[in-house]
């Protein structure tokens, strides 16, 4: 069980919720690390009290030393100070709460410690989710995942370790907020339209990917790496009420599935404690007489691309995770900004994927390399 915990992204929607976690658990904060948002960091660092407060810009971590001048954390800035947040020796767990392929670095030296790693950033295991996991194996570093279906996923495993019984790893997706709706009506819709989330409140660029399913296409590839696991034994299930988190299929065609309010303070609360389980946490228990039908379907490969993509990124492997996710990262962006429609993300990704050569076994070297050239067709793409 994690007593002291190190948040990179604690000014986040997965590290604030860490923090109400850590809160009722009576947990300790050893190192908060986030981007910018000082005003948020300021309040959060009195109220924990960490060692460490980090902001990787610069000039917002200048502004917040003067702000903590009264306290006794100490408050870096920049790549560097990310790093020594990750590895800080007053933690036994960092949370990999980050959002994007910048959270690989970090995590990387977190790992390199031997830390339990509560792992929300998917993008890490996206883009070089192999390097990642092997790292954890040298190092003895335990990842426990965050992600609500993969921690779905990790509990039905538990119990059968026998893997060679697993027939099926069931990913359950909401939908988004265009669920039914076909291309001709998705042409013009809008960065607000996107940011509706019908089950979750999460930071910007993932509620994006939920839209255009992208986030599913991100897991099914996080659940090859964390279970290793081939994609063809991954499915995808529509389920719009997010209660059920996800599930296992195994040989004799039985299924497993863990149920839940959809409520990320559960799963994080999870990889905190795990192996045990504990009372006490936020997360309000599931009234099942009163929850409703739960629905399941198909997704409709056709309408959400970024989907049928990732999918087939995840085929091609090597380097065209990195490629997929850095390619999305960049068009996400644009559409976050106004400058290209929701329609246009699918394609710029198409584009990435098909200019940019997938390379074989890569080293980090590598991977950053494909993240890089991705970005650039995204951006200079019309
Ligand atoms: P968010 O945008 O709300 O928060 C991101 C955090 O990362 C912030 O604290 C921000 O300051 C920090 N950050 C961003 N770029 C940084 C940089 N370059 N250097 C240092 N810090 C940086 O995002 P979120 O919704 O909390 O998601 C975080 C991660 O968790 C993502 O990978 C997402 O896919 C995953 N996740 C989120 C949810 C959810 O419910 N929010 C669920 C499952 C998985
Ligand atoms: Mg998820």
């Amino acid at each position: 069980m994690s007593k002291r915990i190190s948040i990179l992204g604690s000014t986040g929607s997965i590290g604030r919720q860490t923090l109400e976690v850590m809160e009722a658990l009576g947990m300790e904060a050893a190192a908060l690390a986030a981007h910018s948002n000082g005003k948020l960091l300021e309040e959060q660092a009195r109220r924990f009290r960490p060692e460490l407060a980090v902001l990787a810009d610069e000039k917002a971590a200048a502004d917040l030393r003067v702000r903590l001048a009264d306290t006794n954390v100490r408050v870096l800035g920049g790549t560097e100070g990310l790093m020594e947040a990750a590895a800080h020796p007053g933690s036994d767990t960092a949370v990999a709460a980050m959002v994007g392929m910048a959270g690989l670095r970090p995590t990387l030296a977190a790992i390199r410690e031997g830390k339990r790693i509560a792992l929300a950033n998917k993008e890490t295991l996206v883009c070089a989710g192999t390097l990642v996991l092997e790292e954890a194996k040298d190092y003895g570093a335990q990842i426990l995942p965050v992600d609500s279906e993969h921690g779905a996923i990790f509990q039905c495993l538990e119990g059968n370790r026998n893997r060679g019984e697993v027939k099926r790893l069931i990913l359950t997706c909401s939908g988004g907020p265009f669920y039914g709706k076909k291309r001709r009506e998705l042409q013009g819709v809008t960065r607000e339209d996107a940011l509706q989330h019908p089950n979750w409140s999460m930071g910007a660029k993932i509620t994006v990917d939920s839209a255009t399913l992208m986030n599913k296409g991100l897991e099914v590839m996080e659940a090859m790496h964390l279970y290793q696991m081939p994609v063809e034994k991954i499915a995808v299930v529509i389920h719009r009420e997010s209660i059920i988190h996800s599930l296992v299929e195994y040989c004799d065609n039985a299924m497993l599935a863990q149920l839940g309010t959809p409520d990320m303070r559960l799963p994080i609360q999870y990889a905190l404690t795990w192996p045990r389980r504990v009372p006490g946490g936020p997360s309000q228990p599931l009234d099942l007489w009163h929850c409703g039908p739960l629905t399941f379907g198909e997704p409709d490969l056709e309408t959400f691309r970024c989907l049928t993509l990732a999918l087939e990124a995840a085929r091609t492997g090597g380097t065209a995770g990195a490629v997929l996710n850095g390619a999305n990262e960049a068009a996400v962006g644009l559409f976050l900004e106004g400058r290209i429609g929701f329609l246009d993300i699918a394609e710029r990704v198409a584009l990435a994927l098909d200019q940019v050569k997938a390379v074989e076994n890569p080293a980090l070297q590598d991977i950053l390399e494909a993240d890089r050239e991705a970005r650039q067709v995204v951006l200079a793409a019309r």
